[in-house]
């Protein structure tokens, strides 16, 4: 297995674009995002614990994440490609990965830096909807459902993040900005940084570049 981490801000478009990347290339999406939030659903001991920093926009403690997705690395030996979306999320965390991929005998092919201007984001973030059945994500402007409000795939109706609220939203591009942008530079800095324009709308033309840059 390698592994590819997906950077950019909270808006960004990292959800959208590895859902597409899995859909045409067999690479393996893993939101730890994703993966906290089915935590808190099935009621978890990590799940518990990580709920309440969840719903304030403040990141959960890293050994919590850090562990969660080194179970899902192990248990998998089929993935090829394992795409980590939202993990790491700080510098510590992105030393953990480090130690972690050299326990388990994974290498890092890049990561990719979604890269996208804040006025962008604030957008984005506002019209985002999601499913509360099946996990789907939808966006008013750029990604609307058949039907105003309902799932395309399951029926259920859609509703704001709990995190997506705009007080919310504001405090989660500070953390970003003071903890998850600095892991621009430390790629940068190993030589495993590679960047696409993700200000378009465009998903096949960014799915697409994507590709190119992680087959580099
Ligand atoms: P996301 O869906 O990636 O925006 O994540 C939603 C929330 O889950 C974040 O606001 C954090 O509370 C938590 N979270 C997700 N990934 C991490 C991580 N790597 N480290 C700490 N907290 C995380």
């Amino acid at each position: 297995m390698e592994i590819v981490i997906l950077l950019g801000a909270p808006g960004s478009g990292k959800g959208t674009l590895a859902v597409e990347l899995a859909k045409v290339s067999g690479i393996r999406h893993l939101s730890s995002g994703d993966l906290l939030r089915a935590a808190v659903k099935d009621g978890t001991p990590a799940g518990m614990k990580a709920k309440t920093f969840m719903d304030t926009g403040n990141l959960v403690p890293d050994e919590l994440i850090a562990e969660m997705i080194e179970d899902v690395v192990r248990a998998d030996t089929k993935t090829q490609t394992l795409l980590l979306d939202g993990f790491p999320r700080n510098v510590p965390q992105a030393e953990i990965l480090a130690g972690m991929m050299a326990r388990v005998g994974v290498m890092l092919r890049c990561a990719l830096l979604l890269d996208v201007p804040d006025d962008v984001v604030i957008r984005r973030i506002s019209g985002r909807r999601v499913c509360p059945a099946c996990g789907a994500g939808f966006n008013v402007d750029t990604l609307p459902p058949k039907q105003d409000g309902i799932c395309d795939n399951c029926s259920a109706e859609l509703i704001i993040r709990k995190d997506d609220k705009p007080e919310t939203v504001q405090h989660r591009l500070e953390v970003y900005a003071a903890q998850t942008f600095p892991l621009i530079e430390y790629y940068r800095g190993a030589e495993k940084l590679v960047t696409i324009d993700g200000s378009s709308d465009d998903l096949a033309w960014k799915t697409q570049a994507a590709l190119q840059k992680i087959r580099g």
